[in-house]
């Protein structure tokens, strides 16, 4: 099998597998954080499983770019478009594995089962990217990428905005779940996970290639389900209490 081959049926594995679970995960909550189940495999503590499960999706494409810059010959532009087109992938793993697992608050531990794929899922997708970028790139110098690159930005910070509402719930040594208030979780139960689909569209929108649209739609099938369950469970849990507008994941849609 040829290289772009391999990468193309990649690419499709993880759209089919983005569409399984989709509709697994509208009837079986992803079994960690709230809907932790310890038939889901022995508890890994929060920190370290962060840590562990995303930080191939950090030094996969690191390599990758020191090996093109260091260790092959490739022309200027094309060095040039490898690191436009990679580093908000870069930056986004390097908060999230580095940066993310050390600011959780009293996370409940991370059962054996959504670690492993959740690492599984970061190898793989660590290399589908990068290989991509890194031997078929092409970066456009056009409105489109600039669209791409704000969409990502303002997903990114969207996203570790609500992420550290969440954090400012508990204090230390606290592990129960409040109303989160402020930023996009005034309009959606889900806001971390509407945040983190805008940066992968935006991802997508920059490179405008089937691995990052393949990446874009995996986010969305994964992360939609978990802000559904965490909406139903907020409302069960504050009933009248909760906000009345606040929808799932689509502001005022869903
Ligand atoms: P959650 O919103 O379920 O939890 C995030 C953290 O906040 C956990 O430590 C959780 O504690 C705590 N928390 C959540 N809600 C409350 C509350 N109401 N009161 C107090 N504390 C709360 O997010 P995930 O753990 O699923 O995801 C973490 C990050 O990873 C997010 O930014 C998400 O976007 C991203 N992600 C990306 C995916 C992708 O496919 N690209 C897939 C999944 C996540 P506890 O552990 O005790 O529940």
């Amino acid at each position: 099998m040829i290289h772009s081959e391999l990468l193309f049926y990649l690419s499709m594995t993880m759209i089919v597998s983005g569409i399984v679970a989709f509709f697994v995960l509208l009837f079986v909550p992803s079994p960690y954080g709230r809907n932790a189940n310890s038939a889901f495999g022995p508890p890994v503590p929060a920190k370290i499983a962060w840590l562990i499960q995303e930080i191939p999706a950090f030094l996969i494409p690191v390599y990758f770019i020191i090996e093109l810059l260091f260790f092959k010959t490739s022309d200027s532009a094309n060095v040039r478009d490898a690191i436009l087109l990679l580093a908000p992938f870069i930056m986004h793993y390097f908060q999230r594995s580095l940066i993310y697992p050390m600011l959780i608050r009293e996370g409940k531990p991370m059962p054996a089962v959504p670690f492993l794929l959740a690492f599984i899922f970061c190898i793989y997708n660590g290399y589908l990217q990068s290989s991509y970028i890194i031997n078929y790139g092409y970066f456009h110098w056009d409105f489109i990428s600039a669209a791409g690159y704000a969409l990502f930005a303002a997903g990114m910070a969207g996203n570790i905005h609500s992420d550290q509402i969440l954090r400012s719930l508990r204090k230390p040594g606290e592990t129960g779940y409040k109303i989160p208030h402020g930023g996009l979780f005034s309009l959606v139960s889900g806001a971390n996970f509407l945040a983190e689909i805008i940066e992968w569209t935006g991802f997508a929108l920059l490179n405008r290639s089937l691995p990052a649209v393949a990446f874009a739609l995996f986010t969305a099938a994964n992360t939609a389900p978990r802000a559904w369950h965490h909406h139903l469970w907020y409302l069960k849990k504050f009933g009248d209490e909760y906000p009345k507008n606040r929808k799932a994941i689509l502001p005022y849609l869903i």
